[in-house]
C-alpha cells in the first residue's frame, strides 16, 4: 500500500455533503427507476439506475479484486525487506488487522458511491470506483515492482 487509496472516497464522500438533496425517484412497472419528471414531478428529467445494477456489481468487484492484490503486494513488499510508507509495518505485518482495513477500504468506497447515487451524482458514482481500482491497481503494480531490500553485510561478518 503505497499510494494514498482511502483518500478519493473520503474526498467524494465530503464533496457529496454539500450537494444538493436526495431527489424523489419512483419505480417503474419493468423495474427501472424513473425521475419526478416521468412520473409527473416538476424536477428536470434525470435518467437514473438501481444502486445494485449490473455496472457497479462490477465495479465494486474490481474493488475487492483490487484491495485482494493490494493485500497480497503489500505482503509481498514485506516479506522482500521493503518499509511500509502508508500504513505502519506493524499494522500490515498483523495480517488480520491489515485485512480488515482493505474490507473497510473497499465498504467506505462502496458507501460513498451509494452516498453519491442516492444525491444524484451518478457519474461521479461510477467514478469512484473506476479511480479506486485504477489508483489500488498502480499501487499493486508498484509494491511487486519495488526491488528486494538486501541489508548491507555486517562488519564482523565473513
Ligand atoms: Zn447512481
Amino acid at each position: 500500500m503505497r499510494f494514498p487509496k482511502f483518500c478519493l472516497p473520503l474526498l467524494c464522500f465530503a464533496t457529496s455533503c454539500w450537494a444538493g438533496g436526495t431527489p424523489t425517484l419512483a419505480q417503474t412497472p419493468d423495474g427501472t427507476i424513473a425521475s419526478p419528471s416521468t412520473t409527473g414531478g416538476i424536477s428536470p428529467q434525470v435518467q437514473t439506475h438501481r444502486f445494485w445494477d449490473r455496472e457497479n456489481a462490477w465495479l465494486f468487484a474490481g474493488i475487492g479484486a483490487a484491495r485482494a492484490l493490494d493485500y497480497s503486494s503489500t505482503l509481498n513488499m514485506r516479506r522482500r525487506g521493503r518499509q511500509e510508507i502508508l500504513l505502519t509495518n506493524w499494522v500490515v505485518d498483523h495480517h488480520a488487522l491489515f485485512a480488515g482495513i482493505e474490507v473497510g477500504g473497499a465498504a467506505l468506497s462502496v458507501g460513498a458511491s451509494y452516498v453519491l447515487h442516492r444525491t444524484g451524482h451518478h457519474q461521479l458514482e461510477r467514478w469512484v470506483s473506476i479511480m479506486h481500482i485504477g489508483l489500488a491497481t498502480v499501487g499493486d503494480v508498484r509494491n511487486y515492482s519495488l526491488q528486494t531490500a538486501h541489508p548491507a553485510p555486517s562488519a564482523g561478518g565473513p
